[in-house]
């Protein structure tokens, strides 16, 4: 007996349109039920949250998966904090360290001329 592929339903989101008050009323998110201050910054949200893309953006320290470029830079800033700046000086200091101590058998080594 084989389980029946479950493939999600493809829910198609929309940005739901400005409150009959007005895009400067408060605006409730019909998806989350988060109310915002306007409709820029429900939108903003919307298009954050809800929007269905194409387009991913990829994090190139754990290859993980953003809709938005905002969360793939939100998400580095939390989670990556510094990581280039600490690993360029790791990679730097071994590096130091590897030239150094093939260098001191390199020398040994290469005494006898060819
Ligand atoms: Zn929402
Ligand atoms: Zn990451």
């Amino acid at each position: 007996m084989h389980p029946a592929p479950t493939t999600p339903p493809t829910v198609m989101y929309r940005m739901p349109p400005p409150t009959p008050g007005g895009i400067n009323e408060p605006q409730e998110c019909p998806y989350c039920r988060r109310t915002f201050s306007c409709y820029y910054s429900l939108k903003r949200h919307f298009q954050d949250k809800h929007e269905q893309s194409d387009t991913l953006y990829v994090c190139e320290f754990c290859n993980r998966t953003y809709r938005t470029k905002n969360s793939l830079t939100t998400h580095k800033s939390l989670q990556h904090r510094g990581t280039s700046g600490v690993l360029k000086r790791l990679l730097k200091a071994s590096a130091i360290k590897n030239v150094l101590g093939s260098m001191h058998h390199q020398m040994q080594m290469q005494q006898q001329p060819q």
